[in-house]
């Protein structure tokens, strides 16, 4: 089968044969369809310092995969031959007290397939257990294909927050109204009655945010930012809960100074940012986490919401030989939305 493999770090990726591979018990092997190319493969190719080590060279890129069920272990229920699958990309050692617990893609030991292990560039893959599958039903496999990542890491944030924005009153900010804010934009106004207020620095972005359903969209570096914002949330008094996609000090700053007591703040954005800890330096009782990927449960929501809500995003599309295209195009900024293999 075709398989695009990095080398080593730094190198082109290369276009190879190698065996296909066949399911073992408990595993099923996918017939892959389409695969996202995302910014981390960039940093995976040049193997940027804080991604997760690569388990071995050469190494099969691809982490946003979807397929079809091609062929079944023993003992695996649940799935037929052909049935159209995402890929859910959290995979832990499954021993350890952190995977026992339900959070197998924060565990220490992550075995991310495309970054640590080998992913979906391929034409078939092994899939090593079966509940790493979801089925995507009628979802279109291309469509389905980022929200295996981007849509599941936005929404892995999203879900944390749910549970503080029952009513009208209460509101969130999405820092960072790109790829991933855009998704959390539309699972708020699908999911709450909450009011969001989208902070971007790029006027497109911000207008566009306004169209997908924000009800106030502001750039960020404006003077008087923090009471502009807190001016349009009740009482005047300041926002439920922050999203920060963009994550550097001014973002996280903005954040701790808008936030309500008890309020939440979370980071997603790995841009270096840092915020005291400390008495005074938020409000009292404000929970401040960050936010990885997303559980299994996440992503059957992130399914569910693309079939029934049509929370999806535009993909442009390559064939697997132009993949160092892709690359290429996505490090220029030609990318409008999301990059995908298509096999
Ligand atoms: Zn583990």
């Amino acid at each position: 089968m075709r398989a695009a493999q990095l080398d080593k770090a730094g190198d082109p990726i290369r276009i190879v044969d190698v065996p296909e591979p066949t399911a073992s018990a408990g595993q099923v092997l996918i017939k892959v369809a389409a695969v996202g190319v995302c910014h981390s493969d960039l940093a995976i190719q040049a193997q940027i310092p804080g991604m997760p080590p690569v388990r071995h060279f050469p190494l099969i890129l691809g982490h946003e995969i979807t397929g079809y069920v091609h062929a079944l272990g023993e003992g695996v229920t649940g799935f037929e031959i052909g049935d159209a699958v995402g890929v859910w990309p959290g995979w832990g050692d499954r021993t350890c007290v952190v995977c026992r617990s339900g959070y197998e893609h924060l565990c220490p030991n992550i075995q991310f397939p495309g970054v640590v292990i080998d992913g979906g560039w391929a034409d078939f893959m092994l899939i090593p257990h079966a509940d790493y599958l979801i089925p995507l039903g009628d979802l279109d496999p291309i469509v389905a294909a980022p929200l295996t990542d981007a849509g599941l890491t936005s929404f892995g944030a999203v879900s944390k927050i749910l549970p503080l924005l029952t009513n009208a009153d209460t509101s969130v900010i999405v820092i960072g109204a790109g790829g991933l804010g855009q998704f959390a934009i539309k699972y708020f106004k699908a999911l709450t009655p909450t009011k969001v207020i989208a902070l971007d620095i790029e006027e497109s972005k911000r207008a566009n945010a306004l169209v997908i359903g924000a009800d106030h969209a502001f750039d960020s570096t404006e003077e008087d930012i923090a009471d502009k914002i807190r001016e349009v949330t009740t009482d005047k008094l300041g926002v439920t809960a922050v999203l920060d996609f963009v994550g550097i000090d001014d973002t996280l700053t903005l954040a701790a100074n808008v936030v309500i007591p008890r309020g939440r703040v979370t980071l997603v954005g790995i841009n270096g940012g840092s915020l005291p800890f400390a008495y005074g330096s938020t409000q009292q009782e404000v929970q401040l986490s960050t936010s990885t990927l997303g559980t299994r449960e996440d992503f059957a929501e992130v399914i569910r919401l693309a079939r029934e809500n049509g929370i999806n995003v535009n993909t442009t599309h390559f064939d697997l030989e132009d993949v160092n295209q892709a690359l290429a195009d996505l490090a220029s900024h030609k990318i409008p939305e999301r990059a995908v293999l298509i096999l």
